[in-house]
């Protein structure tokens, strides 16, 4: 009996253990700002303010007149990342699904939204995002016909996160469906992020997007995706030409452009650190 109980023990350590490292192998190693910082300054830089390492090739030419670039501190974006962390206390998870805006949950802490062509990487920037809770499954449904729909995922109950359909496909009918109602109606959405692929720039479906966030006259930022995927004189071209467009033809959208690689980490630290700022988690005092 005692043998028995000593080997049930013996199991059940092991399974756990087993279990445990699952989990951590299932970590990415640049999932965790911890291990950036430990790289040297010119990695440091280019993963964590990919923006301010292209501009060493460039005058920006945003215009800093009316806003505050968003550039928070090493220790702000280590913050941040705990709220990306799951725990005992602070589930991260998928929530539910809505066809329409009527079967969206009733959620009352802050929102934010992702919208993009199909494409775009919009899953793979969620994946990123959520990369230090690997259980959360971020569902993609791309098959011709399928019906789309706007995935809710809960970080704890600190904010929520919106996977909005990609638009290029039945859009005319998703959009008035669903997402236009969302964006117009979700009283607790905070900001809506607009993902543009980083090797073709703005296209013409990017545009009409912009024109909707635009009529709605609700705040939105950029990101710009894949920028790994882009050579950088032609990654600088497309940075030049988004920020001249939002300066020059935008009135809701954060100057500052976002961009990232979901497959380097570039980027996604500054934006979990961002999401945590605009969902009123972490507020920035300037030192
Ligand atoms: P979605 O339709 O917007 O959800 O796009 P996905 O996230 O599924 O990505 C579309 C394609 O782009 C896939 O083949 C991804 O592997 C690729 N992709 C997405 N993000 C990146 C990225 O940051 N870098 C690179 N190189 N490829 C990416």
């Amino acid at each position: 009996m005692f043998y028995l109980q000593k080997t049930r023990k013996f199991f059940e350590a092991n399974w756990l253990l087993r279990r445990c490292a699952a989990t951590w192998k299932s970590l990415p190693d640049k999932a965790s700002f911890a291990n950036i910082l430990r790289m040297d300054d010119k990695t440091l830089t280019k993963l964590t303010f990919p923006l301010q390492d292209l501009e060493k090739y460039y005058v920006s030419n945003v215009n800093t007149e009316n806003f505050r670039i968003f550039n928070p501190s090493l220790d702000y974006i280590q913050w941040a990342e705990l709220l990306f962390k799951p725990s005992k206390d602070h589930e991260i998870d998928y929530f539910s699904s809505a066809i329409r805006m009527d079967h969206a949950p009733l959620l009352s802490q802050p929102e934010v939204c992702f919208i993009g062509r199909s494409n775009v990487g919009k899953s793979c920037l969620l994946k990123a995002l959520f990369s230090l809770a690997p259980e959360v499954e971020v569902r993609v449904s791309k098959t011709p016909g399928h019906t789309k729909k706007l995935n809710f995922f809960k970080v704890g109950k600190r904010f929520t996160m919106v996977d909005m359909p990609g638009y290029g496909y039945r859009a005319p009918q998703d959009f008035s469906e669903m997402v236009e109602v969302y964006l117009q109606e979700r009283k607790n959405l905070k900001r809506t992020f607009l993902l543009v692929d980083g090797v073709t720039g703005i296209q013409e479906v990017d545009n009409t997007a912009v024109e909707m966030l635009e009529e709605f006259g609700i705040p939105y930022v950029l990101v710009l995706t894949k920028i790994d995927r882009a050579p950088k004189g032609l990654l600088l071209k497309n940075v030049l030409a988004i920020q001249d467009f939002v300066e020059k033809q935008t009135q809701r959208c954060f100057p500052q452009l976002f961009p990232v690689s979901s497959v380097e980490f570039s980027g996604i630290y500054l934006l979990r650190c961002f999401i945590a700022h605009v969902t009123g988690n972490l507020s920035i005092t300037e030192s």
